[in-house]
């Protein structure tokens, strides 16, 4: 969930039409139209990115008059589902998987469970990937991998990466090998699990 207090706007008149802020939103909130940006507001979740980047400096961000809120409830989903979702990820679906705007892995599942199909899509509705836009998307991934859906970066988009293999994907023979070496793959693999499947909370 996060609360969003600003928006991007374009000066027009500085704007060259480089693409740089489309390529840049982890909401897919701009389109290049006319040789111009143009931000649908609905979709900005203000995260600066634009601003930050725009070679022209014609972005500004402005406070909203009425700040709002986005994000998915799990409420009204079986919370089995969410935990098994986030299990298949290899997550605890109560950990904090995005910082800046201190979403927890649940919340992201039950984007995808009610059909959020992109890193985009849960941008949007959850907020996650608009703090840092680094951080958490490899969770996003792990989750979305784990529900079956492979999402491939937007069209002309650089802002994410490939899904990063964890400790659980390491083949055996590589850990059996590097063992020998001093690594403590098993123990490792043996505290992650702990974590994972700590339940602070009793849920349905
Ligand atoms: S990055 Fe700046 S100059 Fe380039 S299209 Fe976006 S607003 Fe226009
Ligand atoms: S979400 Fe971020 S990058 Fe996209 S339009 Fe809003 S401020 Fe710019």
């Amino acid at each position: 969930m996060k609360l969003i207090t600003l928006v991007a706007k374009i000066d027009i008149e500085k704007c060259t039409g480089c693409r740089t802020c489309e390529k840049v939103c982890p909401t897919i909130a701009i389109k290049i139209v006319n040789k111009k940006a143009v931000v649908d507001e609905t979709l900005c979740r203000g995260c600066g990115n634009c601003n930050q980047r725009c070679p022209a400096d014609a972005v500004s961000m402005e406070k909203l008059a009425e700040p709002y809120r986005v994000g998915v409830s799990i409420d009204d989903l079986p919370y089995n589902k969410i935990d098994e979702l986030c299990q298949r990820a290899s997550l605890n679906p109560e950990q904090i998987i995005c910082y800046c705007t201190m979403t927890r892995a649940e919340e992201v599942a039950a984007a995808i469970l009610k059909g959020a199909k992109s890193p985009e899509e849960i941008s949007q509705q959850t907020g996650v990937r608009t703090g840092c836009k680094v951080e958490c998307i490899q969770p996003v991934l792990r989750l979305l991998d784990a529900y079956g859906i492979k999402p491939v970066p937007p069209e002309g988009g650089y802002q994410w990466y490939g899904i990063t293999p964890t400790i659980w994907d390491i083949p055996s023979e590589v850990k059996d090998k590097y063992n020998a070496r001093g690594f403590y793959f098993e123990e490792d693999i043996r505290l992650l699990n702990e974590v994972k499947d700590t339940r602070k909370e009793a849920k349905r």
